[in-house]
């Protein structure tokens, strides 16, 4: 039991060099109304279907457009945009 303890803090993210970190983008479909703000916002990564509902193109977020991504999360009026770094 110790032994996993002890993995689990083998190399927490904020070890991780930045090259080394990953991150994602998720909808939660079950919050999504679709407003269709994401897709304005992040047109790189998030395209609507013919009913205004998003589709992610990929989940990996390069960094180059996080600070877009950031701003769709945060513009989200059901927060159903998510944004995970591991
Ligand atoms: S902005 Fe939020 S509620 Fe609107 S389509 Fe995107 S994820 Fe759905």
């Amino acid at each position: 039991m110790a032994k996993e303890v002890a993995g689990w803090f083998h190399r927490p993210a904020f070890w991780l060099r930045s090259d080394e970190m990953k991150t994602e983008i998720a909808i939660n479909p079950i919050a999504c109304d679709g407003h269709g703000i994401c897709a304005e916002l992040l047109p790189e990564l998030i395209e609507l279907d013919e009913w205004g509902f998003p589709i992610l193109k990929s989940r990996n977020l390069p960094p180059a457009l996080l600070d877009h991504a950031r701003r769709a999360e945060r513009l989200c009026p059901t927060l159903a945009v998510i944004i995970r770094e591991y």
